[in-house]
């Protein structure tokens, strides 16, 4: 499969990957053994010559390369990282498409003008301190409570590993904090959680929600919303405190109906995990695809992962709305490449066995193939790590590209999660359905209860890039009316994990 007329290599289909001699329709001879989703020269390539694949130099040949040969990660040296004071500022953003009216899915229309896609009491929290405990009132209220409360989904202890023994003063601080502001409101906790704190605690519930987040979390503040463990007379006392709280929540929540809400009240985070080279040929741009839709639908689409998109920002700056927007974006990447080099590591950090594996020779091949999920629109806005996004359209969302944080971070804003996979991650979270769309067929029949949708038909030729972007655009509407996917079904929720950049003390 070769995706661009400039592509000097291609990669196999084939499930069993090609034989030694094995013969091409185009007369091309394979010269040796290579795997499925791996690199096939489909030229001679001189040493220093460029490597291409999207139509983009993923790195320079380190020594001849016969047509027919495989074409192996140490053969390839990769380029430097495209340079930040160069790129072209919002000089060719792409015409909006023709708007799609009339797209509906069965939500939960929030006080803050917020949509849910579910119904689920949250059992917020301030520091780790008082996770274990949560976890088991939790676990109580779903056993004992939630039964006698049919319009509930679920209850989930919104429990993560900050809070104290942290320089809660540092600027890097402001990241995970206000990442656990936006998550304790998200929603699909229709913005009134429950907050529980241990009451020493550096992230006092005060500074969770201050004076800037009043309009939204005095609720959350009234005393009969806030559960200080130090206040309790012992473990039994305290979950019972937490257990009469959260029944008097479920009453509330239980009132609760779907309505008909406008596609554009839907916020899609984008992740890819577990990635390979079919990835940025199949369901990253079939996602792509469905992106666009959600977009002309009115949506809001996030796209994230600091560091598969760095390589390819030279792609992206160009089709920013204003210079501004383009200007967002870069102070993003240069702000992620001192923090990099801060740890003596740099963007090449970024994949990892499995991704080699899968036949991505570098961070340049992975990010040309991750972008691909951020469709052909404008990019409308640019948000910095765990900020919440307020625009419509496409917008990057600042994040690592570790899986856990990048959901964890793109809670604060999104509703609904679209996650591509290529070596598969039974990833998912306990706050937002997670959509997980194969890049192959074979990983999407080995996982067949874990893969929502696959899109590895591309590859085959047995659909379209666009039928697939149909069916997930579809899928998304379903799954945000109360359709659930498999890693609900399982009961599948991956730890919250802040990013923090910040001092631990
Ligand atoms: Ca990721």
């Amino acid at each position: 499969m070769r995706v661009h007329a400039r592509d000097n290599v291609a990669i196999i289909v084939n499930p069993e990957g090609v034989a030694a001699g094995a013969e091409f329709p185009d007369s091309l001879t394979a010269r040796e053994a290579i795997p499925q989703s791996h690199k096939i020269a489909l030229a001679a390539i001189e040493p220093g010559q460029p490597v291409c694949r999207y139509g983009e130099i993923i790195g320079y040949a380190r020594r001849a390369v016969e047509p027919g040969q495989w074409v192996r990660e140490e053969m390839i040296e990769a380029p430097a990282a495209p340079d930040l004071d160069t790129l072209p500022l919002a000089t060719r953003p792409p015409a909006p498409l023709p708007p799609l009216e009339g797209f509906t899915f069965e939500g939960y229309r929030n006080a803050d003008g917020s949509y849910g896609t579910r119904n689920i009491l949250g059992l917020a929290t301030t520091v780790q301190c008082v996770a274990p405990t949560v976890e088991y009132a939790a676990r109580r209220i779903r056993a004992e409570l939630l039964p006698r409360f049919p319009h509930v989904d679920d209850v989930v202890a919104v429990t993560h590993p900050y809070g104290c023994g942290v320089a809660i003063e540092a600027p890097g601080a402001r990241i995970p904090v206000r990442t656990l502001q936006h998550i304790s409101l998200h929603a699909n906790l229709s913005g009134q959680p429950l907050l529980v704190s241990l009451g020493c605690e550096k992230l006092q519930p005060a500074r969770l929600f201050p004076p800037a987040f009043a309009g939204q979390a005095l609720p959350v503040l009234e005393a009969a919303n806030v559960i200080r463990l130090q206040d309790q007379l012992g473990f039994a006392e305290t979950v019972a405190a937490i257990l009469r709280a959260a029944e008097l929540r479920l009453i509330q929540l239980d009132r609760r109906r779907r309505h008909t809400c406008p596609a554009a009240g839907l916020v899609v985070g984008l992740q890819c995990g577990g990635s390979d080279a079919f990835s940025g040929v199949t369901c990253n741009p079939a996602v792509g695809f469905a992106a666009d839709l959600l977009v002309r639908a009115g949506a809001t689409v996030l796209f994230s992962e600091v560091t598969e998109v760095r390589d390819a920002v030279h792609l992206l700056t160009p089709r920013a709305a204003t210079p501004n927007v383009a200007r967002a974006l870069i102070r993003e990447m240069r702000w992620y490449d001192d923090y990099l080099a801060l740890g003596q590591a740099d963007r090449s950090a970024n994949p990892t066995p499995g991704n080699k594996r899968g036949g991505l020779a570098n961070v340049v091949e992975k990010a040309l193939g991750s972008i691909a999920k951020a469709g052909s629109t404008a990019l409308m806005d640019v948000a910095s790590h765990g900020e919440k996004v307020t625009g419509k359209g496409l917008i990057f969302a600042a994040t690592p590209a570790s899986d856990f944080i990048c959901g964890t971070q793109q809670l604060a804003s999104m509703n609904l999660h679209i996650f591509t996979t290529g070596e598969g991650t039974p990833y998912g979270l306990s706050l937002v359905p997670v959509l997980k769309v194969s890049s192959r067929t074979a990983l999407a029949e080995k996982w067949h209860d874990l893969i929502d949708l696959d899109a590895g038909g591309i590859a085959t030729g047995a659909k379209s890039m666009e039928e697939v972007g149909w069916e997930i655009f579809h899928r998304v509407l379903e799954v945000a009316s109360g359709r659930r996917t498999w890693s609900e079904h399982w009961g599948l929720g991956n730890a919250l994990i802040p990013f923090n950049p910040g001092p631990v003390t």
